[in-house]
């Protein structure tokens, strides 16, 4: 990967003349500043002050020109984490007159993807925070492809994870500091800045206590497509797959059997598993199974990732660790243990991931509830849950109570406390909770026929009216199946009616299984009816309703 500019793709005195003469251009989406991407030709970046520059001249276009509503706060989230003070982005303005004073600037020829890593050091937010937002802004904009440039403009240096960074795109990503080599100002000939938020799941707590977004809009699909398209660049095959070949439906069966394995993902300087050996035995007993540890100091990413993507069950504490879930095959466990006093309920990223419709994987979580198996340390650092620098009396509040209470991010002690414990899996109340949760597994045989594809409009929708006598009337509805549905295999079709009576604000819910009915319970004569009808496959995927019918009886 070269992390030289090639300045011979474009000519210099072309680029220079452009920018003189057009100035910068910038055409954004978004209508506020939280969901924003700009496109630019001809940013610029001043490494002495700093700042990126936009160039005013005849021909420039600032869209959305907001005056200085572009301050308050920001034009642009840097970071996929919303409203973050730290990771705002703007620039500063030039007439491109200035130029002829200035120094002569370097030109970036490639497409430009320019953002903020939001915590590099954290595995965890390295993929949610950084890695599936790139990889689906970079599918938002077709070309930034295999050949764009990834700038990291967040300050930090690369980082313990920059190779899964590399793997975005062929060429090296560019940090903030390495930026100054290139000259004192650089303009990148095309870019775009800020990221997609449309993939996380998951808000840490700075406004409000830490849980799953108000509204998620990923589901388990993209998490995987992604998860394959890394695994492909790692080149990493999922055993499960490459044993596909070959073996009759029952030796199949038999060898997949015989490989199921649980992964114990640990970790060895902090928040420890202290029985890990016996935990491993208890579950290689309890299973039938084999059992293998991982460890990020241990094992390369890839070879974890190899291990995970086959594995029927990944057990580990509560951590950044955990996000590897997302590579795990379809149908497979996640356990998470929790330390004690820490409520499992309150930190769910990892539940909320397994959860995500159609990433099929079965959640279970284990909490430490006997305080004689914690271990705790108190004088350690503060950013490791050291409470020594606290008052007397607060100390001891902490150490008495059973619950970390609610909290905001991210330095709470009683939080960084708890959390920072060791722990004694206490092996009978583990298992059988295990044994318990695997009870409502489903099957993903069952399950897995359960197609996304929800019904279209019915059509044609009719109503006829009769009126019986001076209190009794009739309304038949009748309407036709979806288009799309005689070109699928549903397994149940249904048909959901809504009947209003106008002026009225309450309405009737109706479900049935054939295209038509006559209703004559609670409809009266000389009256009129809003009616609305649509088709419901396998219980819950819902289809639009129809234009309402108006039906005077
Ligand atoms: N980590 C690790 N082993 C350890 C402790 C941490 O591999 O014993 C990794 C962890 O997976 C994460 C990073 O170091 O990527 C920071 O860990 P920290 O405990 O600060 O964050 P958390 O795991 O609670 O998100």
């Amino acid at each position: 990967q070269s992390q030289e500019l090639s300045q011979a793709h474009i000519d210099y005195h072309v680029a220079l003349q452009a920018l003189q003469e057009h100035g910068t251009r910038m055409v954004c989406t978004g209508k506020m500043h939280t969901d924003r991407i700009c496109r630019f030709d001809y940013l610029c970046y001043c490494s002495e002050a700093e700042e990126f520059v936009f160039f005013h001249s005849n021909s420039s276009v600032m869209l959305p020109n907001l005056g200085s509503r572009r301050f308050q706060p920001a034009l642009l989230d840097l970071s996929s984490v919303e409203d973050h003070n730290t990771q705002y982005f703007n620039f500063l303005e030039l007439p491109a007159a200035a130029l002829k004073f200035m120094p002569k600037p370097v030109f970036v020829p490639d497409v430009t993807l320019i953002l903020n890593r939001f915590n590099p050091d954290n595995l965890m937010h390295v993929f949610h925070d950084d890695l599936l937002p790139i990889f689906y802004t970079m599918k938002q904009y077709s070309d930034l492809d295999d050949e764009a440039r990834l700038v990291f403009m967040e300050g930090w240096s690369e980082g313990p994870h920059f190779d899964l960074y590399r793997i975005l795109s062929s060429k090296q990503p560019l940090l903030k500091e390495q930026l100054r080599n290139f000259g004192k100002l650089m303009c990148f000939t095309k870019s775009y800045v800020g990221l997609s938020k449309m993939t996380t799941w998951y808000q840490y707590g700075f406004v409000q206590p830490q849980g799953p977004k108000a509204n998620i809009l990923v589901s388990g699909n993209e998490i995987r497509q992604f998860a394959r398209a890394l695994m492909e660049k790692m080149n990493i095959t999922r055993v499960e797959e490459a044993e596909k070949d070959g073996g009759s439906a029952e030796d199949e069966k038999e060898k997949e059997k015989k490989d199921d394995y649980i992964v114990v993902f640990s970790r060895s300087t902090t928040r420890l598993i202290l029985n890990e050996a016996e935990l491993i035995m208890a579950l290689a007993q309890e299973f039938h199974m084999r059992v293998v540890t991982v460890s990020l100091e241990e094992q390369s990413f890839p070879s974890i990732i190899q291990v995970i993507s086959g594995a029927s069950m990944l057990v580990s504490m509560h951590g950044a660790q955990l996000i590897t879930s997302l590579f795990l095959p379809r149908g497979a466990v996640v356990v998470e243990l929790f330390p004690f006093a820490v409520n499992p309920e309150q930190y769910t990223p990892y539940k909320t991931l397994a959860s995500l419709p159609g990433m099929d994987l079965h959640y279970i979580s284990w909490r430490n509830t006997k305080e004689e198996n914690t271990i705790t340390h108190p004088d350690r650092p503060w950013e490791q849950g050291g409470i020594a620098h606290l008052e007397k009396e607060e100390r001891e509040r902490i150490l008495a109570s059973k619950e970390v209470p609610r909290h905001l991010c991210c330095r709470n002690p009683e939080w960084l406390f708890r959390i920072y414990q060791d722990t004694l899996v206490d092996i009978p109340s583990f298992l059988e909770l295990l044994k318990e949760g695997m009870k409502t597994k489903p099957s993903l045989k069952k399950s897995k026929p359960a197609s996304t594809v929800h019904p279209g409009r019915v059509r044609e929708p009719q109503c006829q009216t009769s009126v019986q006598t001076t209190n009794e009337a009739k309304l038949t509805v009748s309407w036709q199946i979806p288009w799309n549905l005689k070109y699928l295999k549903v397994r149940e079709v249904k048909y959901e009616v809504w009947i209003q009576e106008q002026g009225e604000n309450t309405y009737m819910p109706y479900i049935l299984p054939q295209q038509n009915y006559t209703f004559s319970e609670n409809i009266k004569p000389f009256t009129t009816y809003l009616v609305w009808v649509r088709c419901i496959f396998n219980k819950n995927l819902l289809g639009p309703f129809a234009d309402v019918l108006m039906c005077r009886t």
